[in-house]
């Protein structure tokens, strides 16, 4: 096994010169409806699950009190969430990309002839039975698990890096900005010890595959979006992985615009780089429900369900660009 030391950073080229879009100074055209109707527009039938997420006005929250929450459920015992409530099959999707995540939430293993590359490591009580187990039962060797690559700092895809460190000595690759957030956060209950740290335009070379990272800050400041080669019965294709979606981060316009400046140049990106494929790393979002079940019937010359076309790459990141304009347009 080849030894990667903190001197292999030198493995990264910078791929080209990113130039990092102009922040729009003017508040947006349209109104509120507008942008919803440009989502719903961009969604077409591939990507409803990402609109109805994503666009939906916030419902209001009610104060909670024992009092006025009769109906409220009640508390979760302590410790991990059920097993039956998230565990999931592994399923190889390209001839180099398996799935090994949860019901809920995406983890990804890219397999290359020099070990393993991790996208995203669920929870800590979840990483030994679904990615270590969904490795052995796909044939692969989680021992070889080289890099993970934490998009976020969110406990649902950081809090197992820190068993695949412990377990494999696994290289950890968050942004800058994530690590220090996972530094400052004291109630997750596994948190892995700070190691590599990627920066805008990354490329991680391991075993002739190439992944390239960009820094595409909105969901947290420090989010990372993936461009993944991958090959369907040998032949090329180009997956996108949009790092975080949802807008459950402090409400502010410049946040807001934050957010729409890097989903439309992460557009830019995936579309100048041919990315034909959507990956995500919550089930909901890339239709993995139910894709995942269709790679189990798949016949010889099917299409690939997970095969979406530029155009439809093109669109799932407007529909999150669009909706994260009309919930910046809500804001008082
Ligand atoms: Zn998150």
């Amino acid at each position: 096994m080849r030894t990667v030391a903190f001197g292999s950073l030198a493995a990264f080229g910078v791929a080209g010169i990113v130039a990092l879009a102009p922040l729009s100074a003017q508040s947006p055209s349209g109104t509120v409806d507008s942008h919803v109707a440009a989502a719903r527009t961009a969604a077409g039938q591939d990507h409803i699950g990402l609109f109805n997420r994503l666009c939906q006005p916030e419902p209001a929250r009610p104060a909670a009190s024992a009092a006025t929450a009769p109906t409220a459920a009640p508390p979760r015992p302590p410790g991990p969430p059920a097993k039956a409530t998230w565990e999931a099959d592994a399923v190889k999707v390209f001839d180099n990309l398996y799935f090994v995540g949860e019901k809920e939430y995406s983890a990804w293993a890219v397999a290359t002839s020099d070990g393993i590359i991790i996208l995203d490591t669920i929870f800590e009580y979840s990483v030994d039975s679904q990615i270590v187990g969904g490795l052995k039962k796909l044939g692969l060797d989680p021992s070889t698990i080289k890099y993970a690559l934490v998009s976020h700092g969110h406990r649902d895809h950081s809090g197992g890096a820190q068993y695949l460190q412990d377990s494999f000595k696994t290289r950890v690759m968050l942004s800058a900005a994530d690590w220090d957030m996972l530094e400052k956060n004291t109630r997750d209950p596994s948190k892995p010890k700070r190691d590599l740290v990627v920066t805008d335009g990354q490329v991680l070379t391991l075993g002739g595959q190439q992944l390239t990272f960009y820094i595409t800050p909105g969901h947290t400041m420090g989010t990372v979006s993936t461009l993944v080669p991958v090959f369907d019965r040998g032949t090329r294709h180009v997956a996108a992985a949009w790092g975080g979606t949802a807008f459950n981060f402090p409400h502010s316009k410049e946040r807001f615009q934050i957010y729409i400046d890097s989903a439309r140049r992460f557009s830019d990106i995936a579309v100048k780089a041919g990315a034909d494929v959507l990956i995500a790393n919550h089930t909901i979002f890339d239709g993995s429900k139910t894709k995942l079940p269709a790679m189990a019937t798949r016949k010889p010359g099917d299409p690939h369900p997970y095969v979406i076309g530029t155009d439809s790459v093109r669109r799932y990141l407007k529909v999150a660009e669009e909706c994260a304009v009309a919930a910046m347009m809500r804001l008082p």
